[in-house]
């Protein structure tokens, strides 16, 4: 007979390493099971920027303490160490494919001054590599190099299976398999979800480039009027080096465009590549709960698009906690778990609309180039700061609705376009693009 553990983790990032070391030091029984060989190896492409201490996501207010070297969680009570470097950055710029007009969130004179609240970017190897280590001291029972590929329930509770030919059981199991996640499959949560898309981008780490008010987080888009049209990309300072940049774009033809012929050349005289990660990710609709047959769905695995570190980090320890709570209460079921799914309706599912999450994306595909030029040159006042993805449709849309008179009259046509172009219409929208994707159903 195997070994019965109170909870079997699934998944060695950043929300299953935190719910394993937070139930191992609450005295559970766990065992975490992980596809690589060193979770704290980072393969996948991650921007690594800290959300903190300029918006509520999730209802929480997290901060970074330096005398601490802490991320510390004051609504949910909570810290979690990282002993490793940041880098701060100071704004966020959309920038028009003419490379010059920018619509500014975030004051970066002020922000740079010391005397703003600058953003910054971390090292996620090093927090992933510190949540192992805690774990390990704390008796987690780590299986690397371990694929699962089925999950049951079963009389005891879940039985969990890899394509190594390890059986598990746990009480519970924790499902942090990430955004494909294998288990929301496994366990039909995906049947109850609507697929939205599937997106593949690459991130090159580059030096030898060189533009202005370099400290920002830019968000830019490039046309190309031969073959491509419309090159979204993201560029932000990298924690790695001093000199080197994050360079994130949907692929090597767009990377190529971008640096060599577009109208952004000269931002990369002297272009290095230190080193890539690529990411394939498939959007769902979050779940309407996150528990499905005693799996506990946590982090990306059941949400929208990213829960980011710090949702990550959020629910795996919620979801740890509220492990133990049902266990000492003998609840060992969906009820003795209320507690989490009760937050993460209300501090996940109710607060945020994945449809806002998308319709920034969408707006990078929703005007012409001259109409991009435009936009970006007229709205001239600094917005507020925010970098919560949640919310970054809606400043844009605080910035041009003063200017909309003018645009009614200078252009007609797209007002019409924005005015078109809501939340309610993204689904709408975006239909073409889900019957191409890959769901995994
Ligand atoms: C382009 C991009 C930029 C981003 N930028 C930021 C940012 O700036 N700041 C921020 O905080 N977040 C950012 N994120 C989001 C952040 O990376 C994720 O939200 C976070 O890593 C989610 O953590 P997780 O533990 O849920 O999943 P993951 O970190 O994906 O971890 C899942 C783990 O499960 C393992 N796994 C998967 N399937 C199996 C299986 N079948 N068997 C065993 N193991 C398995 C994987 O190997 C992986 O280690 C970004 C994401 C992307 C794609």
């Amino acid at each position: 007979m195997s070994k019965l553990y109170d909870v079997v983790v699934v998944g060695g990032g950043t929300s299953g390493l935190e719910a394993a070391k937070t139930a191992a030091e609450n005295g559970l029984r766990v065992a975490l099971l992980e596809r690589k060989s060193d979770p704290a190896k980072v393969q996948r492409s991650c921007a690594q920027m800290f959300l903190m201490n300029m918006d509520s996501f999730y209802e929480e207010w997290m901060y970074f303490s330096k005398e601490q070297q802490k991320w510390v969680f004051p609504v949910n009570n909570f810290t979690v160490n990282y002993k490793g470097p940041y880098r701060s950055f100071y704004a966020c710029h959309f920038i028009a494919p003419n490379a010059k007009d920018r619509i500014e969130i975030g004051d970066y004179e002020l922000n740079a001054s010391g005397n703003g609240r600058p953003a910054a970017v971390f090292d996620k190897g090093i927090l992933l590599k510190g949540l192992y280590e805690e774990g390990q001291k704390a008796g987690v029972e780590y299986f690397l190099e371990r694929n699962v590929t089925f999950v049951q329930r079963t009389a005891r509770g879940v039985t969990v299976k890899t394509a190594e030919g390890d059986v598990l059981e746990g009480t519970f199991c924790v499902a942090a398999d990430g955004i494909n996640s294998r288990l929301a499959k496994v366990t039909g949560l995906n049947k109850e979800r609507r697929f939205i898309n599937t997106r593949k981008s690459i991130s090159h780490y580059v030096i030898g480039v060189e533009f202005e008010r370099s400290e920002a987080i830019f968000l830019g888009i490039s046309w190309d009027r031969e073959k491509l049209g419309p090159v979204p990309f993201c560029l932000l300072p990298s924690v790695y080096r001093d000199d080197e940049y994050w360079f994130f774009v949907s692929g090597q033809e767009q990377f190529d465009f971008l640096t060599q012929r577009s109208n952004f050349k000269h931002w990369f005289p002297r272009l290095e590549i230190t080193h890539t990660r690529a990411n394939v990710v498939n959007n769902w609709s979050p779940a309407r709960e996150p528990f499905k047959d005693n799996v506990v769905f946590v982090g990306d695995s059941c949400w929208f698009s990213e829960a980011e570190n710090s949702g990550a980090l959020l629910s795996g320890h919620r979801a740890a906690n509220a492990i133990c709570e049902a266990l000492h209460r003998g609840l060992p079921n969906r009820e003795g778990i209320m507690n989490y799914i009760l937050w993460w309706q209300q501090t996940w599912l109710a607060t945020h609309d994945y449809r806002d999450f998308l319709c920034y994306p969408l707006f990078n595909r929703m005007f012409t180039e001259d109409e991009y030029n435009y936009l970006h040159h007229i709205v001239t006042q600094k917005l507020p700061w925010t970098l919560n993805p949640f919310k970054l449709y809606s400043r844009l849309m605080e910035g041009i609705g003063p200017h909309m008179d003018r645009i009614r009259q200078e252009r007609p046509a797209l007002a019409k376009k924005i005015a078109m172009f809501r939340p309610e219409k993204v689904l709408q929208l975006v239909q073409p693009v889900s019957r191409v994707g890959f769901p995994n159903v």
